[in-house]
């Protein structure tokens, strides 16, 4: 389905909100899984090969297989990593990816997929530290250690562990007790594998310096020029980001509503006045939310138009009267970000009732709506 309604991307600000990561924290492992959350993973990819980054962490396993595909060099961890077979630890071979080992069936798999083949498989060692999602409990760590020393068809090169409060100060003292499970457990794996690197902090932890040990950052949301810390005491630290995606849509029709007319599916908006109204050519199916908050709104010409009515399937109505000028049909009105008073995936998700990883992630998930031109070398 090619719609009407475009996303349009900005690779220069993701390299600037790269560097400025950088500059806190050199080594980074950018997270670019769920297509870099809307944006394109590919792509994304192809940006961190030009800056030179050395880790990259995918979503699944045939995302991990494009990303090396688009010409990344660096190493790549699959996090959503589920080893099947011996044609999935081919796979890793060939394309040098590390899976997520999280599960004992894992080390099993691989150990049994290059037994009689020889070869050893680089991976990722997970540890549970407080998420409960996935990962080997530190009472485990010593044994499945022991297990891949002896089986040598698997060599971890970085411990990784997630964390689930890092974004809330108030929530410091979990935290703080994640951070000491985990280290805990480098300090285990590293007896067998003295050379193995550690991953622990997500945006959140490192734009507030949580951790002042060596190890290899994974942020995802500042990438892309949405703050974590937003609405904390904190929000300061992430200052400076710069938003990647935007989003227009044309305004297929425009027209007098009369006073007492009312507007789209049932009939929600009834006009008090005479006002002059639009319809943009963007709905529910291309992961606008159909939902009623009061305050949404749109960018045109950098004026915010407010959104009236009902969201249908590929059309959302807008209330134009206010505007300083007279908008055509066929202009483009933007839905995210833009010139002038933009919206920002921020503010999305507030009249959404959700967090701006999902705005992006809905907004973007038709690559047939991506204006991308292709990344210059
Ligand atoms: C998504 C994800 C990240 C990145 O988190 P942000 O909050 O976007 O920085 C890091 N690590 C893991 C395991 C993740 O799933």
């Amino acid at each position: 389905m090619d719609p009407l309604c475009r996303v349009h991307l900005n690779w220069e600000n993701f390299r600037s909100n790269l560097r400025l990561l950088r500059y806190i924290s050199s080594d980074l492992m950018p997270v670019i899984k769920a297509d870099a959350y809307g944006h394109g993973a590919r792509r994304a990819a192809i940006e961190l090969e030009k800056e030179g980054v050395g880790w990259a962490a995918a979503g699944t396993l045939e995302e991990a297989a494009a990303v090396r595909d688009a010409g990344f060099s660096g190493r790549i961890v699959i996090l959503l990593s589920f080893l099947r077979d011996a044609d999935d630890v081919e796979l890793c071979l060939r394309s040098r990816l590390l899976p997520l080992v999280h599960r004992w069936e894992d080390l099993r798999v691989i150990h049994e997929a290059l037994d009689g083949r020889g070869g050893t498989l680089g991976i990722a060692f997970k540890v549970e530290t407080g998420m409960n999602r996935l990962g080997f409990p530190l009472e485990e760590v010593d044994r499945a250690a022991r297990f891949m020393a002896d089986s040598g068809r698997m060599r971890p090169e970085v411990l990784i562990s997630h964390l689930s409060v890092a974004d809330d100060p108030r929530e410091d003292a979990f935290t703080r007790l994640q951070c000491s499970v985990f280290w805990k457990s480098a300090a285990i794996l590293r007896r067998y594998f003295p050379g193995m690197t550690c991953s622990l902090n997500n945006t959140a932890g490192l734009l507030r310096r949580e951790s002042s040990r060596k190890e290899i950052c994974r942020p995802g949301l500042a990438l892309y020029g949405c703050n974590p810390l937003h609405g904390t005491s904190e929000e300061e630290r992430g200052r400076g980001l710069l938003p990647v995606m935007s989003v227009t849509a044309p305004l297929i029709s425009t027209h007098v509503l009369r006073r007492g007319e009312s507007l789209g599916y049932g009939r929600t908006y009834i006009a008090d006045s005479d006002r002059l109204i639009g319809w943009a050519a963007i709905g529910y199916a291309d992961g606008y939310r159909r939902c009623e908050a009061p305050g949404r709104s749109m960018c045109l010409r950098g004026c915010r138009v407010p959104v009236i009515g009902r969201v249908a399937m590929q059309m959302t109505c807008l209330d134009l009267s206010s505007l300083p000028f007279s908008p055509s049909a066929g202009e483009d009105v933007h839905v995210l970000g833009g010139p002038g008073n933009a919206v920002t995936a921020q503010e999305m998700a507030h009249w959404w009732g959700t967090i701006p990883y999902e705005v992006t992630c809905a907004l973007g998930r038709n690559p047939l709506a991506q204006d991308d031109p292709p990344a210059t070398r």
